[in-house]
């Protein structure tokens, strides 16, 4: 039964309807095709494969969850989630690329712009004839983005000038918008935290590529830096305001990784699967070894445990009635258990498992950003401890 369907010993494929399996298998049709052939030399190389940009956007992969009337599939939360998941089957840097578009991009304008700025921004987001990248970490706050300095200073005609440096932003060097998280006039307040949409090609806006990445090289991270950048009044996202927008951004973005990190963890099984049956030691296959078996089944039940959390998160998030520390606690558990996956397949791959031709040390090496990203595990760690105990241990 394995066999058949590697990785779902419990059948949780009948727990989807059929139009959220048949998303699903087109994704997967579409990573076996165009991305698990070409990615391992991307990641050699330190590139994000452009070419397969269009045929993104064409299977309405970008913002797929958001609505049909600004040109997006408006799917459910779970067929979005399926569509993460086999993303990142084929590299984390393919489901970063739409978890940004989507969750960073698209969602901060469909939930916080005008009507003007949906109408005008979301088809071209969902056509990828607009790449778009989310600046809010700066250089010397990552995990605590209340402290930003990136200021926006209103001007008498209500246009703003921006001023200030953001870091490790993905897609930040291809977009041609970027969603820029500033404190507004002197307050150093969260709440005069706006988001701004700004046209990357604003004089006073350069993005630097950040190089020497040994984790997500097929992905492009950038520096930003803001040198009185001038854009109109009608830059600032009208509904945002303070540092819960930027966050409920983040909880988007975070339900999806949750789902996207199995893919990875389901291809590093099925590479540890196959391994484990084909290459034989001591005259037998290693996969015949007990220590080797504990390695996979404690993979497949920590894969199968992340499958259930994520399917049941997305069931509750359709019902409206999702929260972000359930989100926290999907994204700290499956992103750890998908490091720990890439990690002992690695490892069960003896030499061959230090090879890009083979997924798994790519996996990991790329399961370490998203461990950092989108909210540290420690992050995580301390909003449950916070929701446990009731006490903040952030102040
Ligand atoms: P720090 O905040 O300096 O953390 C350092 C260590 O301290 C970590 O172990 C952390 O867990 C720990 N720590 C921090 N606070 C506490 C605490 N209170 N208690 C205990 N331990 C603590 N940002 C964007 O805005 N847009 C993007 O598109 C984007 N893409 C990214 C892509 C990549 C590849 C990477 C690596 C990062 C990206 N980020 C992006 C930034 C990311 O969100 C930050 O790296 C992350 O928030 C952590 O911030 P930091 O790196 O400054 O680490």
């Amino acid at each position: 039964e394995l066999t058949a369907h590697p990785g779902d010993l419990f059948n949780i494929d009948a727990a989807l309807t059929e139009e959220e399996r048949a998303i699903r298998d087109t994704i997967r049709r579409f990573v076996d095709d165009k991305i698990l052939p070409i990615i391992g030399d991307c990641y050699v190389q330190g590139r994000f494969p452009d070419e397969l940009i269009p045929e993104l956007a064409e299977l309405g992969v970008l913002g797929a969850n958001l609505p049909e009337e600004y040109g997006c599939a408006g799917l459910s939360s779970v067929a979005y989630g399926l569509i993460m998941q086999e993303l990142e089957r084929g590299d984390s840097g393919i489901r970063s690329f739409a978890s940004v578009q989507g969750a960073l991009v698209m969602y901060p304008i469909f939930a916080f712009g005008s009507e003007a700025q949906k109408r005008a921004l979301l088809p071209k987001l969902a056509k990828a004839e607009l790449i778009g990248c989310f600046g809010l970490t700066e250089p010397d706050f990552g995990s605590n983005p209340s402290g930003m300095i990136t200021r926006a200073r209103e001007q008498a005609d209500g246009s703003w000038i921006i001023n200030g440096a953001k870091m490790w932003i993905t897609n930040g060097s291809k977009a041609d918008v970027a969603i820029i998280w500033a404190k507004t006039g002197d307050s150093t307040e969260d709440s005069s935290i706006r988001g701004f949409v700004v046209p990357t090609d604003t004089p006073g806006f350069q993005a630097r590529d950040q190089k020497g990445k040994l984790s997500l090289r097929a992905s492009d991270t950038s520096e930003l830096v803001l040198v009185d950048v001038h854009v109109p009044a009608d830059a600032i996202l009208p509904n945002s305001k303070g540092l819960k927008s930027p966050l409920m951004c983040l909880t988007q973005a975070r339900y999806g990784i949750s789902w996207g990190v199995l893919g990875a963890a389901m291809a590093c099984f099925e590479e540890a699967t196959s391994y484990s049956k084909s290459r034989v030691m001591f005259d037998r296959p290693i996969g015949g070894f007990q220590i080797q078996q504990v390695r996979l089944a404690d993979m497949l039940t920590e894969i199968v445990k992340g499958q259930l959390v994520s399917l049941h998160l997305g069931r509750l998030k359709d019902a409206g009635n999702f929260t972000p520390t359930q989100v926290s606690l999907a994204k700290r558990n499956n992103v750890d258990i998908a490091t720990n996956i890439a990690r002992e397949t690695r490892r069960l791959l003896g030499g061959n498992g230090i090879l890009a031709e083979y997924a798994a040390m790519r996996h990991m090496a790329n399961l370490e950003s998203v461990y950092t990203y989108e909210g540290t595990h420690d992050v995580h760690s301390l909003i449950l401890g916070q929701a446990i105990t009731g006490l903040n241990a952030f102040k």
